[in-house]
Parts: structure tokens; C-alpha cells; sequence
């Protein structure tokens, strides 16, 4: 599958949109699941974010995406919305509670549906994140915060590269 090429300062980088598996289509089970989801935030399902919403969620599973990847298939899906308006829209979505952004690094954001706290896969090979077994994780400590702060999240992305 074809990425979209992202130009960075260090090479092209190029975003699968794999996370998302095929395009499911619009069909009125995920767009009434697009709308309940809306709703338990409060958030008035605008043309926008409906079509955003129920690719997300339409078919009832969790979702990792970047904003590249999410336009791709908002694209494939025959609707017509910018990059900024999706990027805008997922950083709603987290500020409304029902996403997280992880960030893998400066470069990438990742957006998931999934709210709980867990830890992620990072494939280094083609920049997939997936969700990592929670209960193999064990934090024995963490550092103590400075003056006057606090811990706020602790993101866990454990990079995983090809061995053969
Ligand atoms: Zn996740």
C-alpha cells in the first residue's frame, strides 16, 4: 500500500495507512456508531466530524492513526477534507476525552481511540503503532518530578525492530 510522502528536515518519511485496513464504507451502522460516539463527548456531529468519526470507530474496533493516514482514507471514502481540518479535528477529538495522541517522536503523532492507559508497539519498519500486552508491563519506579510539577502521563512506546 501506498504511503504519503511527508517531508522532514532528515530524509522523506512515508506514512502507511495500514492502521486502517481497508476503507470500511459508510455505511449506516458506522455512522450511527460515529454519532453515539460524538455525542458521549457532547460534541455536535458536524458533516466533518461525522465522516472523521465513524472511519475511526465505525466499525467498533480501536485505532491508531496519524493524521496523514486518516486524510488518506477520508480521501478513498469520497469525501473532500483538508489535512489541517483533520489534524484539527483529531486534536478536538483528544480534547474532548475520546482520543490520546502518543507521540513517537518530534516528527509523529500518532491519535487513539483507545483512552485507558497501555503501552505501545512502534514498527520501526513501517511505522505502524500497535497496541502492546498492558499486563506484561511492570513499572517498578519513576523519577521524582521537580519543584512545583508533576507527572502528567508517562507514555510507554517500546521500538521494535526486525531481527532477520
Ligand atoms: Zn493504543
Amino acid at each position: 500500500m501506498q504511503g504519503i510522502p511527508l517531508k522532514t528536515d532528515r530524509n522523506t518519511l512515508y506514512i502507511r495507512v495500514e492502521t486502517l485496513g481497508k476503507t470500511p464504507p459508510m455505511t449506516p451502522e458506522a455512522l450511527e456508531r460515529g454519532t453515539k460516539w460524538l455525542s458521549g463527548a457532547d460534541l455536535r456531529p458536524t458533516r466533518q466530524r461525522l465522516s472523521l468519526a465513524s472511519l475511526l470507530v465505525g466499525d467498533g474496533q480501536n485505532r491508531h492513526v496519524t493524521a496523514e493516514g486518516l486524510h488518506e482514507a477520508v480521501l478513498a471514502s469520497g469525501d473532500k477534507v483538508s489535512l489541517a481540518t483533520v489534524y484539527n479535528t483529531l486534536k478536538a477529538f483528544c480534547d474532548a476525552g475520546l482520543m490520546r495522541e502518543v507521540t513517537v517522536d518530534g516528527s509523529r503523532s500518532y491519535f487513539d481511540t483507545r483512552t485507558d492507559d497501555h503501552p505501545h508497539f512502534f514498527w520501526e519498519e513501517d511505522g505502524r503503532l500497535t497496541d502492546a500486552p498492558a499486563e506484561e508491563l511492570e513499572i517498578a519506579g519513576l523519577p521524582t518530578p521537580p519543584e512545583h510539577h508533576e507527572i502528567a502521563t508517562v507514555d510507554v512506546v517500546i521500538r521494535l525492530r526486525r531481527t532477520t
